[in-house]
């Protein structure tokens, strides 16, 4: 946790937005109006559980309306308060624009242990939560659009999705008010596993980047390199997941709220995630060593650190003994400004939380966009991509028959070859296609500016820049 020399999650974030303005030319009036959040709406609501009325306390945020609906993640956890909900929307607002995703920003939270709840208490303190947002029009397919957080994940986004039809009957749209709901009730697929995804999309364009890697000290491909993860949730269980099977990581250690666990051989992800499930923490695990003090497993010599549980975990009391020449930020503000500067003065790279977890609301936009359209995506097309490509498989087979079928197409080529783009290609596509745009405009900025020594100041310019263009645009 940071120390209390430390600025709050919202002073870091101003602090990091204000060395980049810093190398801008944006009048002051301008760039005060970006950096302030709009608005805040505190609402606290009783609930009547186990005899008795309970009162909980939540939060949305709306940082920048520059593009509307405003978009980002609703919360539940305990640490949940004012500070951390508006830090949360600025980074929204930049995160959305980095990714040419056409909101502006928003976040909200509820201060409470989702654990300590059994189903149906949680759905009834969901839905309070949600009325009490919709009767504000701060979630509105048109507005204001959630999407999971910590602590939330598609059965909220249901809950919230069926809440909003019910009080808004007739709005054609209703189900594109909320992301990130299952696949039955609207989403779309590959939504759970995209931020995940992403992180592992971002990384992969990394290392294609040959003077990045310069930057860090580091060569090669993803194939082989060592992992650190913290947080086996959503985003850290997929991450983990895909980074191990597909790019040929080891994950030599995983951290959760209970400890930690190592391995220099390798650990097992989709083991260590069912331990988890099945006894509450990591603690107990067999085939890894526990590490009581997890947060030190931070500290562990790796080659990528890939934080994806919560803020502040890298702090001024901890950044000078981190190892890993890489960092990549898949949960939102890990890094404080303080530890910022001592991992940069030591040449690490971090690849910033704005861009590192941008997977999240990149798929969250093609499943607003799906939603509004109201038609799947690749229904139309599909048939008749995989009818024009079986003309071409047709074609070369007669004229391999002709010249006396002296070749042939592998059946494996035929099989890919001839197979037409589903949803989960199309969303995969476009994010992949998103995480490579974003990194190289991030990247032109780290190693074409004198005055940018790293990717967060450069992530900040490209988002200000685009920010500031559309409020010009509209003449303010
Ligand atoms: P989650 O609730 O699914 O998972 C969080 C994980 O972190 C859990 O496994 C939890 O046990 C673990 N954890 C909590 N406290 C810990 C501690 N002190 N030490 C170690 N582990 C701890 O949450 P999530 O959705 O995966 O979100 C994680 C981070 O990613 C957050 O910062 C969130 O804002 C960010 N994020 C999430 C999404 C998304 O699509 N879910 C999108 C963008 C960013």
């Amino acid at each position: 946790m940071s120390t209390p020399t430390e600025p709050s999650f919202r002073e870091s974030v101003d602090m990091m937005f204000n060395r980049a303005v810093a190398l801008m030319d944006l009048p002051p009036g301008l760039e005060e109006k970006i950096r302030v959040c709009n608005a805040t709406y505190t609402v606290r609501f009783g609930v009547r559980l186990r005899g008795g009325m309970q009162t909980f306390t939540g939060y949305r945020s709306v940082h920048s309306e520059h593009m509307e609906p405003v978009k980002g993640g609703i919360r539940f956890s305990l640490g949940v308060n004012q500070d951390e909900v508006e830090a949360l929307a600025a980074l929204m607002t930049y995160k959305c624009s980095l990714v040419e995703a056409p909101f502006g920003g928003s976040k909200g939270g509820l201060c409470i242990d989702p654990r300590e709840y059994d189903d149906h208490e949680l759905e009834l303190i969901t839905r309070r939560f949600a009325y009490e947002l919709i009767k504000r029009d701060m979630i509105n397919p048109a507005q204001n659009v959630p999407a999971p957080d910590m602590g939330t994940g598609e059965r909220e986004m249901a809950w919230i999705a069926d809440q909003y039809k019910r009080m808004n009957t007739t709005d054609i749209n209703g189900v594109a008010c909320v992301t990130g709901k299952p696949t039955n009730a609207g989403g779309i697929q590959g939504r759970t596993e995209a931020t995940g995804r992403g992180v592992q999309y971002g990384l992969q364009e990394f290392f294609r980047d040959s003077r990045g890697l310069q930057k860090a000290g580091m060569t090669g491909t993803l194939d082989g390199k060592t992992v650190v993860v913290q947080g086996l949730g959503n985003v850290g269980y997929h991450a983990a997941k895909f980074l191990s099977e597909e790019d040929g990581c080891k994950i030599v250690g995983i951290i959760e709220r209970d400890g930690a666990l190592t391995d220099e051989n390798g650990l097992n992800v989709e083991a260590v995630r069912s331990w988890i499930a099945s006894h509450g923490g990591v603690r107990g695990y067999p085939d890894g060593t526990y590490v009581e003090d997890g947060a030190a497993v931070l500290e562990t010599d790796c080659d990528i650190l890939v934080p994806a549980a919560l803020e502040g975990v890298i702090n001024l009391s901890n950044a000078d003994r981190i190892k890993a020449p890489l960092i990549m930020e898949a949960a939102n503000g890990p890094v404080t400004a303080g530890a910022d500067n001592i991992l940069r003065e030591k040449g690490t790279v971090i690849i910033p939380d704005m861009y590192a977890n941008a997977g999240g609301v990149t798929v969250s936009y093609f499943e607003w966009v799906k939603n509004l359209s109201h038609i799947r995506f690749g229904r139309m097309q599909r048939r008749q991509e995989e009818a024009r490509h079986q003309l071409v498989v047709d074609e070369l087979e007669r004229l391999s028959h002709h010249l006396g079928d002296k070749w042939s197409m592998t059946p494996d080529f035929k099989e890919k070859y001839l197979r037409g783009a589903g949803e989960l290609e199309l969303v995969r596509s476009g994010l992949d296609d998103t995480m490579r745009a974003a990194y190289q405009a991030m990247a032109a900025v780290w190693h074409e500016r004198d005055d940018v020594d790293d990717l967060r100041t450069a992530a900040y310019l490209v988002a200000i820049e685009k920010v500031a263009a559309s409020y010009r645009a509209k003449g303010l």
